[in-house]
């Protein structure tokens, strides 16, 4: 006897009574994979637009920490999942800069995800352990310079927005510095205020707040003005790095060939999601800027990331970083 699977079966019932999968869809919890430790930047966003969404998705969206290798591995894993619309990634920047980091990616960006929407940027910051001994971003770069043999910084591993940051700024300082690479920014953080490692480039999203309470020190943000949160940091365009600029975007992707009907249940419950009053007002505290509905949509996702893996090729190659 042919055994047939549940969702096959399930699928040619539907057919026969008239029910599509989007009639059906979500009918149990839905899984939100971040490939980053939980309690860090990108997990913040996760965790805010889940509960965000689940009001008009009518179901939990249960947050998955698949971190490591720079947030390939949960990238890789959603790549793979079933395409049923019950597991989908949230990602940032490094979804883009990851096939110029890694000679061999398990996947492929371009043509292995259904894009839902564009969900929130968040700015960078360049902080350090509370007692580096520099006044202000001149003398953190003179000090980093000086004793660059005996620095350390961390990052989330290579494809991770903070390894972006901190190629850029060696580059920019044209020294090199040894790195210590985390499966998210909240374990670096963690190593950070225990002055375990000595600086740190991240997002608002994790920095905000230990900003704000002293455990570390800010130096310099990356957005192209400064940010109304921390008005006396300098931005590091305006200090001599004119093309020192990291937005981490943040998108919403499911599996390829994930139903047309269930995406777009998917992007009306984002949208619904970039709506409410408490992911507003969360993402709004940790200085991030939530997309506009026109870019958390399908085609402004695929597009724009189409164009991020193009605009970072040229950078990265000539930062020359690979892994394999
Ligand atoms: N901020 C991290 C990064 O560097 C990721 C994270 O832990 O959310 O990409």
């Amino acid at each position: 006897m042919r055994v047939f699977s549940k969702s096959l079966l399930a699928g040619i019932l539907s057919l026969f009574i008239g029910v599509t999968v989007a009639d059906t869809y979500p009918s149990k919890p839905v899984t939100l994979v971040v490939p980053f430790s939980a309690g860090g930047p990108t997990d913040n966003v996760a965790r805010a637009l889940a509960e965000g969404m689940r009001k008009s998705l009518g179901q939990q969206i249960v947050v998955e920490n698949s971190a490591g290798a720079g947030g390939t591995l949960g990238t890789a894993k959603v790549a793979k999942a079933a395409n049923d619309g019950y597991s989908l990634l949230l990602m940032h920047i490094g979804f883009a800069t990851a096939p110029s980091l890694y000679r061999k990616l398990s996947y492929d960006p371009a043509t292995d995800f259904e894009p839902i929407g564009l969900v929130a940027e968040v700015p960078m910051t360049l902080i350090a352990r509370s007692d580096f001994p520099a006044k202000n971003l001149s003398e953190f770069i003179t000090y980093v310079k000086a004793n660059s043999a005996k620095m350390n910084f961390a990052n989330a591993g290579l494809g991770s927005a903070s390894h972006l940051c901190g190629l850029i700024f060696q580059n920019a300082i044209k020294t090199e510095i040894q790195t210590v690479p985390f499966k998210g920014t909240a374990d670096a953080m963690t190593a950070l205020i225990g002055k375990q490692v000595d600086f740190l480039c991240d997002q608002t999203t994790n920095t905000t707040e230990q900003i704000k309470a002293g455990r570390v020190k800010a130096y310099a943000v990356t957005s192209p003005k400064r940010l109304s949160n921390f008005a006396d940091l300098p931005t590091l365009a305006e200090s001599g790095f004119p093309g020192f600029q990291v937005a981490v975007w943040h998108g919403l992707w499911a599996p390829k060939g994930t139903p047309k009907a269930v995406i777009d249940k998917l992007v009306s419950s984002l949208n619904e999601g970039l709506k409410d009053a408490a992911f507003r007002d969360r993402m709004s505290k940790l200085g991030a800027e939530i997309y506009p509905a026109e870019r958390a949509t399908p085609k402004a996702l695929g597009e724009f990331s189409k164009a991020e893996i193009a605009r970072w090729a040229p950078i990265i190659k000539a930062a020359g970083q690979y892994a394999d």
